[in-house]
């Protein structure tokens, strides 16, 4: 009995322990950055910027960086990015899309039941509802495969889906986190490569229209083919939307990671999501004229204009 008392004695510290450890804020060290010019960048003039919102899960600060607020109520939001550019409209994820219901459950059970949802207008429909022509979508850009990023690219049929081959291997691979783009089978995929030289300390990058104004750096660990987009448009704003590498600006700006049991879930590689999260700290030192848009803040994406309003 005595030895059972023990145990239990034994297992609640551990419990407490752990927990505490999960949960206090840890405050990771900002990165050196090698470069601090600010990377130039001739956007033309009729490029804009407008948000597609899709919808939003509900959850709570404590559970989307170390250190966050269990009871403060946080809005994980699902929004597509749409800029138009003249060589060509790219769409930065597809937010969640028409059959988001039928697509949700293709996620293991733990992840849905920390999900939430509350379904907005899938961007397709958005798009249609303006009469927007597909075809001037060159592609849409997945900031990675996950779900919620990639639901509502079934809407858009025929649009190429812009991918790199790590990303693209991640889907192909058996991992339960890209299942939903795996049932998709074979979407108009198409590979780019980061053949460009370094950009903000990254030290490839891809200049998709060869004018600075949409550059895509790899910055793997959520998944391995995660990336980050910096827009510059032609007012002089800047913006960076970093996908899951956190999922509120916070992660950011204290910065800090996901908490340990949300990073075992969601996260390939914590390490290299860490090492992200002290780069990007590092740029947002440097130039804080860059808006941080992380996939799910909510709050970041309130300032932008919804489509078919545009920012320029
Ligand atoms: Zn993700």
């Amino acid at each position: 009995m005595k030895k059972l008392m023990l145990v239990f004695v034994m297992l609640i510290l551990l419990g407490s322990a752990l927990l505490t450890w999960t949960f206090t804020p840890l405050k990771l060290p900002v990165a050196e950055l090698a470069d601090t010019r600010l990377p130039i960048a001739t956007p033309p003039a009729d490029m804009s910027l407008s948000a597609l919102p899709t919808g939003s899960m509900e959850s709570s600060a404590g559970f989307a960086f170390r250190g966050g607020d269990f009871l403060e109520k946080r809005e994980f939001s699902t929004t597509a990015v749409l800029i138009h550019h003249p060589r060509g409209d790219l769409l930065f994820d597809a937010g969640l899309g028409r059959d988001v219901d039928a697509h949700m459950r293709t996620m293991p059970l733990l992840m849905r039941k920390f999900s939430k949802l509350t379904r907005g207008t899938p961007a397709a429909q958005q798009l249609k509802a303006q009469h927007y022509d597909l075809k001037q979508l060159a592609g849409v850009v997945l900031t990675h495969a996950h779900w919620d990023h990639i639901s509502g690219v079934a809407d858009l049929s025929g649009v190429p889906v812009w991918i790199n081959a790590d990303e693209h291997r991640f889907i192909d691979s058996d991992a339960p986190m890209a299942a939903l783009a795996r049932s998709f089978g074979a979407l108009p995929y198409q590979e780019y490569a980061f053949d460009g030289g370094p950009y903000l300390g990254f030290a490839h990058s891809f200049d998709v229209w060869g004018d600075g104004s949409i550059v895509l750096v790899p910055a793997p660990g959520h998944t391995p083919g995660s990336i980050i987009a910096f827009i510059a448009l032609p007012s002089g704003a800047r913006y960076a939307l970093l996908g899951d590498l956190v999922w509120q600006t916070e992660g950011i700006a204290i910065p800090t990671e996901r908490p340990w049991l949300l990073r075992q879930m969601v996260d390939a590689d914590s390490a290299a999501v860490r090492a992200g999260i002290e780069h990007v700290a590092a740029i947002h030192q440097c130039f804080p004229q860059f808006e941080l848009l992380p996939a799910h803040d909510g709050r970041a994406f309130a300032k932008l204009p919804v489509y078919p309003a545009t920012t320029q």
